[in-house]
């Protein structure tokens, strides 16, 4: 009897990524192919995100793409999306199953269980649909993604206890908590044993990991997970996902610093350059406390990445406040910005704050610091020409190129060569070629 099929249609954050993996991997484990989200399959999952209005529309694209591609096929909504408007989901055309962030984990055995055969969801009272995220009764999923031949997501951590207005993830995620490090340091290892050179530590709030650990009270934290994953033996590099600003230590920063295997790149949202609205996101730190942070890796590192999140259009964001944010942006040694206009989400405060900032003025605004966001690019490119650095080379070909990143995650390209395929090689950044790129000439 041919297998049956599941294909996977991840949408969000490097976490549904690592999620997704290790849902299939149960499939495979139950004798299914995985087969591509393009193919016609037996069972379609769509993993959503919930962090705005545009991720939600593009969930509901890829359940209709599904439907139309087999209509007889079963498909499964999970994830952020499905645990914040289960019933929204629920009565799209062709939905089958609805599985908020907690039960997903168990879709493998749900689909192979008579329950598949009758339409359910996490208000629907059974045993595989306990999605109840509060505090106490959250658990935590490890999980890894194996998709990729060069890099791994390793989920650490998971939920967030911050509420910043903005942000419907606590709502859709629960309470922050995590693994422990010994069950984290296993996971390294299958990652390791499976050829992989790179991870990146994923979650919603890393920084806060031991917090709620699987042994339920907190003995641990995120500088002594990063100590025992550096000392794993063939340690691959490791990449840290984004940290909150108050989160990231002096200690953080002199491990990166003296450590072979973890890479000097910090992802550290910023959200606004204004106090006064800061304090409305509510977010736990100053811009004085930011740009401490900023600068004690520069003085460490010199040559680190530093890449921020902003919003632009939150609610009271005048035009002073959007200046005083990009004259902040400005003056700091930050390399990447990604800029994220402003989306109201269900069941958070900022809904309450006033005035809404036009929409054609929030398109103004992104439009400036994505200008912004080249110079500070390009600078940052600049400002490494001539450095050694060690390149990790992926399999993807394009024009006859393949591409890698550096340490301090710069995209470098060269002449397409299969024997460099997951392999990590010193090179010299050369000159920026007219187009923008690094491009290493024959690199074996
Ligand atoms: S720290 Fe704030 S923005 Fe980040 S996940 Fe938590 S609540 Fe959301």
């Amino acid at each position: 009897m041919k297998n049956k099929t599941v294909a996977f249609q991840t949408l969000g954050c490097k976490l549904n990524f690592s999620e997704s993996s290790t849902i299939a991997r149960n499939f495979i484990e139950k004798g299914y192919n995985i087969v591509d989200f393009n193919e016609s399959a037996d069972i379609y999952v769509v993993h959503t995100c919930t962090v705005t209005s545009v991720a939600e529309k593009k969930c509901r694209a890829a359940i209709s793409q599904a439907n139309r591609r087999n209509p007889e096929a079963k498909i499964a909504v999970i994830g952020c999306y499905a645990q914040i408007k289960p019933t929204e989901l629920q009565n799209l055309p062709g939905v089958d199953i609805v599985l908020g962030n907690q039960s997903k984990f168990n879709l493998a055995e749900y689909m192979e269980s008579p329950l598949s055969e009758r339409s359910s969801s996490i208000n629907s009272p059974c045993s595989f649909c306990d999605d109840d995220i509060s505090d106490k009764n959250a658990v935590f999923n490890p999980s890894w993604s194996a998709g990729d031949r060069t890099r791994s997501f390793l989920k650490v951590q998971d939920g967030c206890d911050h509420f910043c207005t903005y942000c419907a993830i606590p709502h859709a995620r629960g309470r922050s908590r995590s693994g422990t490090i010994d069950q984290v340091v296993s996971n390294l290892n299958e990652i390791i044993n499976s050829g992989i050179k790179e991870v990146i530590l994923t979650g919603v709030n890393i920084g806060d990991f031991g917090k709620r650990n699987t042994n339920g009270f907190r003995e641990e934290n995120f500088t002594q997970l990063l100590h025992a994953l550096s000392r794993a033996n063939n340690a691959p590099r490791i990449r840290m996902g984004s940290i909150e600003p108050e989160l990231l230590t002096d200690e953080l920063i002199k491990l990166t610093h003296e450590s072979e295997v973890i890479m000097p790149h910090f992802h550290l949202p910023l959200q606004s350059g204004s106090d006064e609205i800061l304090h409305a996101m509510r977010r736990k730190y100053s811009k004085e406390l930011y740009a401490d942070r900023v600068w004690a890796i520069k003085r460490l590192i010199p040559h680190a990445c530093i890449a921020a999140d902003v919003i632009t259009g939150f609610p009271g964001e005048t035009e002073k406040h959007f200046a005083e944010m990009k004259d902040f942006i400005e003056s700091l040694p930050i390399s990447f910005l990604h800029i994220f206009t402003y989306s109201e989400r269900p069941n958070t405060k900022a809904l309450e704050l006033k005035p809404k900032v036009p929409t054609h003025e929030k398109q103004l605004r992104s439009k400036i610091l994505h200008e912004v966001a080249e110079q500070k690019a390009n600078h940052f490119y600049l400002e490494n020409i001539g450095r050694d650095e060690k390149v990790l080379w992926e399999s993807v070909r394009r024009k006859g190129l393949m591409e890698g990143f550096t340490s301090n995650y710069i995209r470098v390209k060269t002449p397409w060569n299969k024997e460099l395929i997951n392999t990590i090689t010193t090179i010299n950044l050369p000159e920026l070629t007219p187009e923008g790129d690094f491009i290493i000439p024959n690199s074996d």
